[in-house]
């Protein structure tokens, strides 16, 4: 039997205090269900040295959800419509961004880990894509209604020859969407793979090495569709396939 890939998932900072890390089930059962050991990494942002030795005993990144990017990782201020931000979570999935590509180990990025992928390679966000984007249509469905996580509530238009259009083996579907922010400017190693109808960019992916990050939630529908569990599924793979024999 073969070995199964070890997918490190960098927690985030509990938002009503800051002497707990947690991370949604949701995102670990996904990983597990396609065959990952989800392995959990805290938020040591002091220690880069354990970070590291962490690092080294991953076959790949997840990168879930979460708190918004802080601006001063992308050189602005921030504005009132910002939301709350993780600092600690900022530095350490950043950390584990650049080794990951160095290594070409793979990464999927599932909403704000689209964001901080394309930040951490030096791309910008929208602090907000109401205030930025007024011709934009609604992506934040936060309502207190659990069902809307996994309502699809707009399209998105696949771009051909793209990792993600392999995947999908279709040009065009439906998605949750659970985000307030966007990608602004797209860092230059990636590649916008799937767009709203409004432009806003839904999917990216590298260019080098197998990277690939989502603005909505896969890990919500992958019960249900089975084009969404592909994801999981072609993500673990690449993971697999750079344990070596
Ligand atoms: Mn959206």
């Amino acid at each position: 039997m073969l070995a199964r890939p070890i997918i490190g998932i960098p927690m985030q900072t509990q938002n009503t205090s800051d002497a707990f890390w947690v991370m949604r089930k949701q995102y670990i059962d996904a990983l597990r269900n396609a065959g990952a050991i989800p392995w959990i990494i805290p938020l040591l942002a002091d220690d880069p040295e354990t970070l590291r030795e962490i690092f080294d005993r991953l076959d790949g990144l997840f990168l879930a959800g979460g708190a918004d990017v802080s601006p001063a990782r992308y050189g602005e201020a921030a504005k009132p419509y910002l939301g709350a931000t993780d600092p600690e979570r900022d530095a350490v999935e950043t950390a584990f961004v650049r080794m990951s590509l160095d290594a070409r180990l793979p990464i999927f990025a599932v909403c704000r880990g689209l964001q901080l992928l394309n930040v951490a390679c030096g791309g910008s966000l929208h602090q907000d894509i109401r205030a930025e984007v007024p011709a934009a249509i609604k992506h934040d469905y936060f309502a207190a209604d659990l069902h809307i996580r996994t309502a699809c509530v707009h399209d998105i238009a696949v771009k051909a020859g793209t990792r993600i259009a392999d995947i999908f083996g279709s040009a065009s579907l439906s998605v949750n969407s659970m985000h307030h922010q966007a990608i602004k400017e797209l860092a230059p190693n990636l590649t916008a793979s799937a767009f709203a109808p409004d432009g806003i960019i839904e999917a990216v992916e590298a260019k080098a090495s197998f990277a690939i990050g989502v603005q909505w939630h896969p890990e919500e529908l992958a019960a249900t569709e089975p084009a969404m569990r592909r994801l999981f599924e072609a993500f673990t793979a690449a993971a697999t396939e750079g344990m070596g024999p």
